[in-house]
């Protein structure tokens, strides 16, 4: 083609493009999943429940763990999973070799070694695209910044407040849980929406009054049992899914197999939640 009628060419493009105004935005393409993460969530994208959108949502949420031991394992190991973006796991303790039984994240070659970063190093393995964020220390609220939800899998009810009033200050949703002997607990939190753990629980028990794990011991699979419903109730509230465990918590005793749904309410006196 001659430089003459290139030129004529582009002069009717020109020509053209004025007469048309400026191209319209192209509508935005909402995200989508990449065929990866469609292979490794498969079996969860089919359920009816679940769908792309909650995938997507699960991707961008932060969860914080509180505790890499005998509920924090199948809870972290869940999540992570199932695709969650980030998890903070904290945790102060080291690997013991009397927690093997009842913490899956731990192995025997791990004793010692500080449970937060044990568990990282399997979750990563788990799922390389979720973020894992250990924390070698004792819960502290400032570790609540940038967290969507907070699943407390710790052993002592001072932690147990302690996070409950954190997560109320926070309006962070909150999945409690706590397991000893054959039996334990689960309860989910929306603060200011839903009873919390001290409307449920206004008073800790009396100091000695309820035997620790290592008092009146725990079997693993119970710890399992109770983990997994922690973890279930996480991804209710973070996919926005039915069901969840609000203004009620679950009594379970696998002496029987005896699950009880206790129905509980806010309180107008609620020190931690009554002013949100
Ligand atoms: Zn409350």
């Amino acid at each position: 083609m001659s430089e003459d009628r290139r030129a004529f060419f582009r002069g009717l493009a020109r020509a053209a493009a004025e007469v048309a105004g400026p191209a319209a935005e192209p509508p935005p393409e909402p995200p989508r999943l990449e065929q990866d993460a469609v292979d490794r969530y498969s079996r969860q994208l089919v359920l009816p429940e679940w769908s792309e959108a909650a995938q997507l949502a699960l991707r961008e949420a932060s969860v914080l763990v509180v505790g890499a031991g005998a509920l924090g394992s199948p809870v972290a190991a869940y999540l992570v999973g199932a695709g969650v973006g980030r998890l903070g796991i904290v945790d102060s303790d080291d690997v013991a070799v009397s927690n093997l039984h009842r913490q899956p994240l731990h192995f025997t070659p791990d004793v010692g070694v500080a449970k937060a970063h044990s568990a990282a190093a399997k979750l990563r393995f788990l799922n390389p695209d979720v973020v894992v964020e250990p924390y070698q220390a004792r819960f502290a609220p400032p570790m609540l910044e940038g967290a969507d939800l907070v699943v407390d899998c710790s052993d002592s009810f001072e932690t147990r407040y302690e996070v409950n009033g954190a997560c109320c200050e926070e309006r962070i949703p909150l999945v409690e849980g706590g397991v000893v002997g054959l039996a334990g607990l689960v309860m989910a939190i929306r603060p200011g929406v839903s009873a919390c753990y001290r409307c449920a629980f206004p008073e800790p028990p009396p100091p000695g009054s309820v035997p620790s794990c290592a008092e009146a011991g725990v079997l693993g699979p119970a710890a399992g049992v109770i983990g997994s419903l922690q973890a279930l109730e996480a991804l209710k509230l973070l996919a926005g899914l039915d069901g969840a465990l609000l203004d009620a918590f679950l009594q379970v005793d696998l002496h029987d197999h005896a699950f009880l749904r206790v129905s509980t309410s806010r309180r107008a006196d609620c020190p931690d939640c009554a002013t949100l």
